[in-house]
């Protein structure tokens, strides 16, 4: 061990034992964005470098307190449920220490939860992933009802008279937490309630029973009778439900205050327990008579909600990009002034490797989630022009769930192992990592499982077929620049010839799509270092299961040095 030591004990009083050396300097004054390189050459590159300068000053603001002590303050001081008040009325409060409402602001005033919708710029979508992903280096609970504000825009537009009513109001860009009629405050938070205790994959096993009080039907008036299992951010002002009618699920607008001021029946029964996401409320919920309005057509409740469902897909890809660029901006700092055996940790030989590995994975999640961005970018340009099965938005279907299959199951082991590079002090809650590893896998479960993701890319792929040509016309415009990616793509196109077995091979089908596309990404547009360590690794057969088994001949230094920020 003589090789750390560089103040030995018997240089200060014998009684002085507390001096501290050899650990990294708290990491602050980071410009989340700008320190970020994948990300700011990935905003270029999809057309959206009008938004850096905001981004740099988003990410220089998240770089301070939102990072250093609003996102511990929201986790360690978790949400409140107060059901009733001190004479016995029901009031399903939810308390939020302040540092809560502190972030809901800041993404709310920037604008993570709206800007695609407010912005005539053709590029939004993608200016508002590199917004988001940056701020979700803050903190990750609140980013969930930031997402789903953001994701009900497209499904309240199925009901026009309601997105009149509700647009403005979730689009606003001041934040209110007042148990308030929304349009009194002017603003609104959105939430979501599908999953029952009996089924949250398959929701048309939902038993929440919609009836209607005035003859029902599109935009009218229904009464809710039911229980949601799982329920977030209870303390928003709408939320979209699935219930059933008779002319099955349907989709349903409830506000949690009535217009009066009053509160709609939406009672908080518990909040759970949860392995992370501490900072944010998960509820179960009973209806018992709540008042809601239909969203979409009777019976149309899936597809109605499927809208919504799909944006926060994006943002689960955005998300898990966001927690690996904050697994690697750790990492890479604490093993940049950290020494072992005589050397600083980034400079030995294994863990260079294990350290390019995590980079190399967070820049491919980068640029896959970028590249999604701007898909949506141009498919909703071709919806508003009139179409409906577009190159983009075939490519957006089918790369959505391919990208959230495989950048969240990614993520888990990701922080695990970024977490590693701090030894014992990484499993210690003060460092953070601790936060970001249990964080990791929420993305995989909500919105889609594993294996329904994988499920859901056959689907996209049976109900449009042209949309693996697109995929793969994507994936060849690297064709010729890397050997690997070459006869990964050759095999890949070879996994859709026996469909018998398709489904049992899923898994291993999108995993493949995924890398391909990563690959290909990253053959276009980053150097050789990066690339050529990705494709031999993850598509060459010529790295392991775990992070840190890139080949020896890898460009280590020069795939950290794009990921390492400098403070
Ligand atoms: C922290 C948190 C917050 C959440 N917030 C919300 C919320 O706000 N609103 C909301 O509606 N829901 C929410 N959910 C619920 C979440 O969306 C569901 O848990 C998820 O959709 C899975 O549903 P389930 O739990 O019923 O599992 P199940 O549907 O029972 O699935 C169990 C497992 O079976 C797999 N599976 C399912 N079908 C198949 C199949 N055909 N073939 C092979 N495998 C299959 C799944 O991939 C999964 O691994 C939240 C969940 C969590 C953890």
């Amino acid at each position: 061990m003589a090789g750390t030591v560089s103040h030995p004990a018997s240089a200060n009083a014998p009684w002085q034992t507390h001096t501290v050396f050899n650990q990294a300097p708290p990491l602050v004054g980071l410009d989340v964005f700008s320190s970020n390189l994948p990300l700011v050459e990935a905003v270029t590159r999809e057309g959206a470098e009008w938004v850096s300068d905001r981004a740099a000053a988003l990410g220089r603001t998240i770089g301070g307190a939102p990072q250093q002590e609003w996102g511990r303050l929201a986790n360690e001081n978790r949400p409140q449920l107060r059901t009733h008040d001190r004479y016995g009325n029901r009031i399903d409060e939810v308390e939020f220490h302040p540092a809560w409402h502190q972030l809901m602001a800041l993404g709310v005033e920037n604008e993570l939860h709206s800007l695609p919708w407010t912005s005539d710029e053709p590029t939004a979508h993608t200016a508002r992933a590199a917004l988001y992903m940056t701020a979700m280096q803050a903190e990750a609970g609140f980013c969930c009802p930031i997402t789903m504000t953001f994701a009900v825009v497209p499904a309240l537009r199925a009901q026009p008279e309601l997105a009149a009513e509700w647009e403005g109001l979730v689009t606003a860009t001041s934040y209110d937490p007042r148990s308030v009629p929304a349009a009194e405050k002017g603003s609104a938070i959105a939430g979501m309630a599908m999953t029952e205790k009996q089924g949250g994959s398959d929701v048309r096993a939902n038993t929440t029973v919609a009836v209607p009080l005035n003859g029902g039907g599109a935009g009218a008036e229904y009464e809710l009778v039911g229980h949601k299992w799982f329920c977030s951010a209870p303390m928003s002002d709408i939320f979209l439900v699935l219930a059933q009618t008779d002319d099955g699920l349907s989709c349903f607008l409830l506000p949690r205050i009535l217009p009066d001021g009053s509160r709609n029946a939406f009672h908080i029964q518990r909040l759970k327990d949860k392995l992370g996401n501490h900072s944010n409320a998960s509820s179960e919920i009973e209806l018992h008579g709540a008042w809601a309005r239909m969203v979409g057509e009777p019976g149309r409740g899936v597809p109605t909600i499927i809208e919504m469902v799909g944006h926060t897909r994006l943002d689960c890809v955005i998300g898990a990009a966001a927690g690996m660029r904050a697994a690697v901006v750790n990492a890479t700092h604490h093993a940049a002034h950290r020494s072992a055996f005589g050397k600083t940790l980034i400079d030995q030989p294994l863990m260079r490797n294990v350290l390019a590995d995590l980079c190399l994975e967070s820049e491919a999640s980068t640029a896959l989630a970028m590249r999604l961005a701007r898909a949506y970018d141009e498919a909703h340009a071709d919806a508003d022009a009139g179409e409906d099965s577009s190159d983009a938005q075939l490519f957006k279907r089918l790369a959505t769930a391919v990208g959230k299959y495989w950048a969240c199951k990614r993520a888990p082991n990701h922080a695990f192992e970024a977490l590693e590079c701090h030894g014992g002090a990484g499993y210690v809650e003060e460092s953070g990592m601790p936060r970001l590893y249990r964080e990791a896998p929420l993305a995989s479960i909500w919105e889609g499982s594993g294996n329904v993701m994988s499920l859901d890319v056959l689907r996209a792929l049976t109900r449009s077929p042209r949309s693996l040509e697109v995929f793969l016309a994507e994936v060849e415009q690297a064709h010729g620049a890397n050997a690997h990616l070459d006869g990964a793509v050759r095999r890949l196109k070879d996994r859709f010839s026996d469909p018998a077995t398709l489904e049992t091979r899923a898994r291993r089908v999108v995993e493949e799509m995924a890398l391909c596309l990563q690959g290909s990404l990253l053959v276009r547009s980053t150097p050789a270092a990066v690339s050529d360590a990705f494709c031999a690794a993850r598509l060459g057969g010529e790295g392991g299961l775990e992070y840190g088994t890139l080949p020896a001949g890898s460009d280590f230094g020069a795939i950290i040095a794009r990921s390492r920020p400098r403070v």
